[in-house]
């Protein structure tokens, strides 16, 4: 199906955000192509993103959250980033999660082959060094505004910013500026800068907490880790690409989010999926459900994970995807009121940590150089040097630095006039009204249904898709925005399947 068919070839794409899923756009451009003229604007080096490259990634033992074969830029080519490795002499597999700031270096020499191509095809490429701080209709295309002062113009924009800055947890958001607060574990060499042998309280126990944790400890830090819940990620062996649908996705999109039951039957789901996918296995095998503290339940899940025996891992591919598809077409309403309740059981299983990751995280709490309290927060004082915490169970206790790691803002696209979008983030839309994104990821600035040639894709697309910062749904949306921008192909990103099978590297079919 066409939705322009005199199309000439003759766009001019600008695509803000050069991290991962800029990257991945930028490539099924080339690959849709030939396009005249694509720019790509970021203030940073055009592939390492967000959390790939020096802020976030600089230090080895910052490892990817999934695995190597859940890491692409382009969906038809899933082995591309095991096979650049292996051809650099790593002895890595499809299931092991690599240092980050390897996965940004892929993307930026990848970039650079992608530009070679759109280069010998007659596309001219520029990369401009700015942040885009607006994009204005004009009629005939869009002005898109930089915070150098300058104008692009544009027939196409393809809007990859990804995640905004960490949060700040709300108890010590009055101390921001205090040096010995840090926001986020990020950038990783400030976390390397603390005066020796600190004591740090990490407020948060999730991925970054993590990443933090792991520093700090081995930098002969001790750290103190608390959230509200106090949970920890579950621990997994592996999640690969399945072979097959072990999913059924058909009664998944059939879920109704007005029906009164639908908790329910989202938790009778569940159970009925993690026990497909277990092959037998009970529930008791595949998931602790009761330990009497952190350290037990971790090394409890630790033995079901080192057995073999987490398998509920196996869905978090096709439940990814299955996900976004229901949730992306729900109103506001349905979203707000469900998606609080399944976002933290969610994102337990879905950011589980990996065997190596718990095994050190294990080893840290044994050696006491982490402890994860199980009571949260009450107060926090700044004092010299440091600040005074106060419990919940009335103790009071001194702390060299405060690291707060309760997760990333995303981006969300406002407008004042419905011509002018400015890009801003989940926690600070105030009164400025929110730009809708279709089902085939374009941006609605009217609020008429009449989609711009403009597109989000990746975390820019989360205002619709509770799991659209995995950078393999950026990668899967990609050639779906490069067939609707390039050749007019109308989209229905909302009914992208996972692809099944095993995932065939150069070395596996003897290239
Ligand atoms: C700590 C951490 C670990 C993660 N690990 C994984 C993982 O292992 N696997 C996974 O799939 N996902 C992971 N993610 C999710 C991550 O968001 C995506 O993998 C990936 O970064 C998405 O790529 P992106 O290009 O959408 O966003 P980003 O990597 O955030 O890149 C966005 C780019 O846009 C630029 N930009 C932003 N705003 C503007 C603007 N206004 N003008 C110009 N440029 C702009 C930024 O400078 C940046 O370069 C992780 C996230 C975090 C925070």
């Amino acid at each position: 199906m066409r939705m322009n068919p005199s199309y000439d070839k003759s766009n001019r794409v600008v695509i803000v955000g050069g991290g991962p899923a800029g990257v991945s756009a930028f490539g099924a451009l080339v690959r849709r192509g030939p396009i005249a003229e694509i720019t790509v604007v970021d203030p940073i080096p055009v592939g390492l993103g967000n959390v790939y490259g020096d802020l976030f990634a600089s230090d080895p033992i910052l490892l990817c959250n999934t695995p190597t074969g859940f890491m692409y830029l382009d969906d038809t080519a899933r082995a591309d980033f095991l096979d650049y490795l292996v051809d650099r002499g790593w002895p890595v597999g499809l299931d092991d999660h690599l240092p980050r700031f390897l996965f940004g270096q892929y993307c930026r020499d990848r970039f650079q082959q992608f530009r070679d191509e759109a280069e010998r095809a007659g596309t001219l490429v520029r990369v401009v060094e700015s942040l885009a701080e607006s994009v204005t209709q004009t009629g005939d295309g869009y002005q898109v505004a930089l915070s150098s002062g300058d104008v692009l113009t544009a027939t196409d924009v393809v809007l990859c910013v990804g995640l905004k800055t960490p949060k700040l947890a709300p108890l010590v958001e009055q101390y921001e500026g205090n040096e010995r607060l840090l926001r986020g574990s990020y950038p990783a060499s400030r976390v390397r800068e603390l005066e020796p042998e600190s004591r740090v309280l990490v407020l948060g126990v999730r991925s970054s907490a993590q990443d933090t944790m792991a520093m700090l400890c081995r930098d002969g830090h001790t750290v103190v880790a608390t959230s509200p819940s106090g949970r920890l990620s579950a621990v997994r062996d592996r999640c690969s690409v399945p072979a097959e649908a072990k999913l059924d996705r058909e009664k998944w999109l059939a879920l109704d989010p007005e029906d009164p039951e639908i908790v329910s039957k989202v938790t009778q789901y569940l159970v009925d999926d993690v026990l497909t996918a277990g092959e037998g296995r009970e529930l008791t095998q595949q998931i602790v459900s009761e330990a009497p503290d952190t350290l037990s339940r971790l090394e409890a899940e630790l033995t079901q994970a080192v057995s073999g025996d987490t398998r509920w891992a196996d869905l978090t591919y096709e439940g990814l995807f299955t996900l976004n598809s229901l949730v992306g077409p729900w109103g506001p309403d349905a979203r707000a009121k469900l998606m609080p309740l399944a976002y933290p059981i969610l994102t337990h299983y879905v950011n589980a940590l990996p065997v190596l990751t718990a095994r050190n995280l294990v080893a840290n709490i044994k050696a006491g150089r982490t402890l994860i309290k199980d009571v949260f927060v009450e107060k926090v004082l700044e004092a010299d040097n440091g600040f005074d915490v106060t419990w919940n169970d009335g103790t009071v206790e001194r702390f060299d630095y405060i690291v707060s790691t309760s997760g990333f803002h995303f981006p969300r696209f406002v407008t004042d006039d419905g011509r002018t979008i400015r890009f801003t983030h989940d926690g600070a839309i105030g009164e400025d009204t929110l730009v809708g994104l279709t089902k085939d990821l374009r941006l609605d600035l009217r609020g008429n249904g009449e989609a711009e040639r403009i597109w989000a894709i990746g975390a820019a697309c989360g205002q619709r898709y509770p799991f659209a910062h995995v950078i393999m749904l950026a990668a899967a949306q990609a050639p779906h925005v490069a067939a609707m921008l390039v050749d007019g192909e109308v989209g229905n990103v909302e009914e992208i399947a996972p692809t099944y099978g095993a995932i065939q590297t150069r070395m596996a079919v003897g290239a």
